[in-house]
């Protein structure tokens, strides 16, 4: 039997039934994060909590667990659910109320949700790289929060998929800001350059590790916007996610990067990023 979570408690994933009025039904009115899960581990589980309390404050919906609760929720689900290697997916709404707008006037509970879903690592692609749609970032100025609105996001993925690409990689103008689910990183004369985390995208988890990493192992870092064309020119190229990891992308827009193979530099950094996993879940 798979169980998930409804309200703080486990119940067979089959019976999580919602509401039509959830406001995340019906205005994307919530908040979500998505955990790895390797050896029957959660990697980085803190650092998503935290940004997961982030994110409820910055749309006023108040947790109604401490992290510690939700912690060992999420425990008990991940062992229920004899999760080996997949992800967790956590969302909290604003709750069921008659539709308006405006925040709801009595107190209504937030409606969290998680389930797991088993998911292997794209081993393939990590190996070879992928290939990459530019598209005009479309979205609204508050893409730090993770929110459920991601209809641009999704409308950038659907291109992406329709031109045979893995991502997109989304533009303000002329600078480059982040993937549909992704952050984008670009390696010129041995330094790693990626968008600063602001308003304009989500503050990685995995980039965060690998900011990290590089610091650690003396690898230069710049953590600043580029342009499209500092990105065509670009040595390496490559996207960060929980689910993706650190990939290799070979090709932006049908264009070439470096020699058609993953660069050395994003080579190391998959190697100190599987460390890390190794090292808080175990040999992979
Ligand atoms: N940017 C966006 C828009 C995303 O949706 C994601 C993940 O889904 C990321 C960046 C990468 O974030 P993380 O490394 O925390 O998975």
């Amino acid at each position: 039997m798979i169980f998930a979570i409804l309200n703080g408690k486990l119940i067979e994933r089959n019976q999580a039934k919602m509401d039509i009025e959830d406001r995340g039904y019906q205005f994307g009115d919530g908040v979500y994060e998505v955990i790895r899960v390797y050896n029957g581990k959660m990697f980085t589980l803190q650092e998503h909590l935290e940004r997961f309390e982030r994110s409820t404050k910055s749309i006023g919906v108040s947790l109604p667990y401490t992290m510690d609760q939700l912690k060992s929720l999420l425990l008990e689900l991940v062992e229920k659910n004899n999760l080996r290697l997949g992800i967790i997916y956590m969302q909290i709404t604003r709750g069921v109320a008659p539709r308006n707008h405006a925040f709801p006037e009595e107190n209504v509970e937030p409606t969290l949700v998680a389930y797991t879903r088993e998911m292997t690592r794209p081993k393939d692609e990590l190996q070879t790289g992928v290939k990459t749609i530019l598209t005009e970032d479309i979205r609204w100025l508050r893409c730090d929060i993770k929110s459920l609105n991601l209809l641009g996001n999704i409308l950038a993925k659907q291109k992406a998929v329709e031109h045979g690409c893995f991502e997109a990689i989304q533009h303000r103008g002329q600078n480059v800001t982040e993937g549909s689910s992704s952050n984008i990183f670009m390696v010129k004369n041995g330094i790693v350059i990626t968008h600063e985390s602001n308003h304009l995208i989500l503050k990685g988890i995995t980039k965060d590790v690998i900011l990290g990493l590089c610091s650690a192992s003396g690898i230069p870092v710049n953590e600043r916007a580029f342009t499209l064309k500092e990105l065509a020119e670009a040595d390496e190229v490559f996207l960060s996610s929980t689910v993706a990891e650190v990939m290799p992308i070979i090709e932006v827009e049908g264009k070439v990067v470096g020699n058609g193979e993953p660069g050395s530099i994003t080579r190391k950094i998959q190697e100190l990023f599987v460390n890390e996993i190794e090292k808080q879940c175990g040999a992979l």
